[in-house]
């Protein structure tokens, strides 16, 4: 690209710190960096017209991992190992709301609830038996006890009697998330460049060089914010995972409120202005979900269709407004990848289905590492 000199000047020299992706934890490194560094230069590169990860995509639970996830961590990890996970999505949620401000978000606090399939008869059970001494493991982050049993009050179909429901989890407006973030960053004076994908680096010792379609420009340090996305910068450092979603037309006189999920967490559904968000079913296709392509499968949307209309609102009659789809970054561990890559190169990424929970710590800890 032919820049002018004014071009160049005012956005590609000296640039302090460039941080790639502007999703949850790229912007929230960008506002951590200025804070530190009131004079820098800093520039966010983003390759979509908007946010094009998950951090415009998603369900917008503020939550902290339901019974039966907590029980699964506890095979993998030890005691002290879960409870640090819990205590980390709590501290994020936390920081995500002093930053933001909950009028901002529209954060509501309405429970998560675990709903049980008939014929999860032994998953229910052992959850059931297990749910007092999770309560007490999870003591010190929550004080009293933050798991209760409810009885199936909204009416979905084809599920056990009663729901596990975390009485402090919550749910925020996506959009208005990242809006506000957007904003602050704005008026932060840091830079945000859309439609612009970064596609290599190299460190040279000094500085960073930095490689886009048709130029390149050097920075003092580079962040790297791509979640799902970094295999094409990185390798292979986290594996993509798209996640399908559609949204109902409004519902009249919809009774529904909260956040729900089912089958060990692979269905989530909430309700927002009068609609139900639905999403899941990659447990269907792993391998081709597998994938950084945004896209539905008709294999997918007609099974969550079907739950829809079958367990969440048998009794109304709903029609799907939107579909859509995300790509989150996952791997085999739930701890996401935070570390210096060379003397001038950092990477947070693999936030796995828990950014709105941890990706304002995350995008912290990637600003100190530098
Ligand atoms: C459908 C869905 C539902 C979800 N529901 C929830 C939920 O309810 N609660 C929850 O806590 N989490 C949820 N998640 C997960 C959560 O959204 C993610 O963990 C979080 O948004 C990740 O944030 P991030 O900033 O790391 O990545 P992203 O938001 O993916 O941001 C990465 C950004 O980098 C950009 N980028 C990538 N490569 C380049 C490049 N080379 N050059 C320039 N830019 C680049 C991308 O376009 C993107 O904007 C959900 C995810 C999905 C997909």
């Amino acid at each position: 690209m032919n820049l002018s000199y004014w071009e160049y000047k005012s956005w590609f020299s000296n640039v302090d710190f460039t941080i790639v992706g502007s999703g949850i934890v790229g912007l929230n490194c960008a506002l951590v960096l200025r804070e530190k560094y009131p004079k820098a230069k800093i520039l966010v590169l983003e390759k979509g017209i908007l946010p094009q990860g998950a951090s415009t995509k998603n369900a917008g639970f503020a939550c902290f991992g339901s019974l039966s996830e907590i029980l699964a961590d506890l095979e993998s990890h030890s005691e002290e190992e879960t409870v640090q996970l819990v205590q980390k999505r709590f501290d994020g949620i936390a920081l995500l709301r002093k930053n933001l401000g909950d009028t901002a978000i529209d954060f509501q606090n309405h429970g998560g609830h675990e709903l049980f399939l008939e014929k999860d008869e032994r998953l229910y059970s052992r959850c059931l038996s297990e749910l007092s001494r999770v309560n007490g493991l999870l003591a010190p982050v929550f004080g009293t006890g933050s798991f209760e049993i409810r009885e199936n009050k909204f009416r979905f179909k084809g599920i056990k009697e009663s729901y596990i429901t975390h009485i402090h989890e919550g749910q925020i407006d996506t959009g208005k998330m990242m809006t506000q973030l957007l904003r602050l960053v704005q008026q932060k004076n840091i830079g945000i460049l859309n439609a612009t994908e970064v596609k290599s680096f190299e460190d040279l010792g000094q500085e960073v060089s930095v490689h886009l379609e048709t130029m390149e420009f050097k920075t003092g340090r580079l962040f790297i914010a791509t979640n799902g996305f970094s295999e094409k910068l990185l390798g292979k450092t986290v594996v993509p995972a798209r996640a399908q979603v559609l949204i109902t037309q409004p519902i009249k006189k919809l009774h529904i409120s909260g956040t729900f999920h089912f089958d060990e967490g692979y269905y989530y559904f909430r309700n927002i202005d009068d609609r139900i968000l639905f999403g899941g079913g990659r447990n269907l296709d792993f391998k081709g979900e597998e994938t950084m392509d945004f896209g539905q499968t008709k294999r997918i949307q007609d099974q969550l269709e079907t739950l829809l209309r079958e367990v969440i609102v048998p009794h109304a009659v709903v029609e799907v407004d939107q579909r859509w789809s995300g790509i989150m970054g996952v791997g085999k561990q739930k701890k996401p990848i935070l570390k210096r890559l060379s003397d001038r190169v950092y990477c947070g990424i693999r936030l796995g289905g828990m950014g709105i929970a941890i990706g304002s710590s995350v995008g912290k800890e990637l600003a100190d590492l530098a």
